[in-house]
């Protein structure tokens, strides 16, 4: 397997859900019902380790120990933004470094996870995939990430409320892992993070979001679309010729109607590329009928790319034909604009600093 997990001699508790850590004790000799309570000390206490576990037998505690890491992921830097934004670079166990943010939303704090060490998928907009793909993370390191940002929000007496699966990586490209991740969070004697709080960004892996629809229960779905036409999007997105946007489509109303939830389009503005007025009408005519709602990004400047960003009179103009049309749409509010926080930029000056 090219792109596998990390498989250190031990994993982490944390790639545990309840069911598996069950099954676990029951083969170790104790009791099923301790899953809860190792859940508690882990995801409620949040303590760092076993031995801080006092309601568990020593025996327990030493073959909980013998078995797997509890150590989470180590923090190299954390930029804070003046919005408040949090953007930690964090030392996975074999060295690569991945990229966590804490946004502020009036409706609480969401937590963006990554799921790749890198990025295969090449769209052309994102400095995630200049290095490629180096590995999938386990269920356990994208818990981690969730439960160090809320760790770091414990400080101010706050609650990690949503998760967004939308940081570096393709998550369905590590689909087994992605899952399991979000049984993990989801899990009320856990992080206890509601379905319909979190949501999964993908490129648009077609086969994947119609198993997502069977199996991701009421998590949304957001497309990465970005473009209004399957030409304009093979340029933006080179996934596009292995997945066309009439299948993704296809896909994408499979998902509407096996959840009942509204699908979010994402789309990037990029200067001059797929913002003017007709690209807003061609949009509308290609998604007007669907139960959707258009998140629209102007685009980050990727110093490695030549994307320019869309005036602001543009980017109204572009948000008023769509909704002229009835479709739902929002511009996403940047966060953490004085800090590196687009997707990857972190990342990639850590990978320029240490090389260099
Ligand atoms: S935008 Fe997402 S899917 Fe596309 S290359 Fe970047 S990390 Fe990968």
């Amino acid at each position: 397997m090219p792109f596998s997990s990390y498989t250190g001699e031990k994993p982490l508790i944390y790639s545990l859900t309840q069911d598996e850590l069950k099954e676990w004790l029951v083969g170790a000799g104790d009791k099923a019902f301790r899953a809860q309570q190792i859940f508690d000390w882990l995801y409620v206490k949040r303590v760092h380790s076993f031995d801080e576990m006092t309601n568990l037998s020593k025996d327990l505690r030493q073959k909980l120990n013998e078995t797997f890491r509890i150590d989470p992921l180590r923090e190299i830097t954390r930029q804070v933004s003046q919005d408040g934004t949090v953007k930690f670079l964090f030392q996975l166990a074999d060295g690569h470094a991945i990229e966590t943010v804490i946004m502020r939303h009036n409706y609480g704090n969401s937590v963006c996870v990554t799921t790749q060490v890198g990025c295969r998928i090449g769209c052309t907009f994102c400095a995630s995939t200049l290095g490629g793909l180096k590995r999938n993370l386990d269920a356990g390191e994208i818990v981690a990430q969730v439960l160090m940002a809320q760790r770091k929000l414990d400080e101010e007496g706050e609650r990690a409320s949503h998760v967004v699966v939308m940081g570096i990586g393709e998550p369905f490209e590590n689909f087994d892992n992605l899952i399991a991740f979000l049984r993990i969070i989801n899990d009320n004697r856990g992080l206890n993070i509601g379905a319909r709080h979190i949501t999964v960004s993908t490129s648009g892996i077609v086969p994947k979001i119609y198993e997502f629809a069977d199996k991701g229960g009421q998590v949304n779905l957001a497309i990465s679309l970005h473009a209004p036409n399957t030409e304009l999007r093979t340029k933006l997105m080179p996934i596009n010729r292995g997945f066309p946007l009439e299948k993704l489509l296809e896909a994408c109303r499979y998902y509407i109607a096996k959840t009942g939830r509204r699908i979010s389009f994402e789309y990037g503005l990029f200067g001059g590329k797929n913002d003017q007025p007709e690209h807003a009408e061609e949009l509308a005519d290609l998604i007007g009928d669907m139960l959707c709602h258009v998140n629209l990004i102007p685009v980050n400047y990727v110093p490695e790319r030549d994307y320019v960003r869309t005036p602001r009179n543009e980017i109204f103009r572009f948000k008023r034909i769509l909704e002229e049309r009835g479709i739902n749409v929002t511009i996403r509010r940047e966060h953490g604009s004085d800090i590196a926080a687009a997707c990857g930029q972190l990342r990639a000056q850590y990978a320029k600093e240490t090389a260099g």
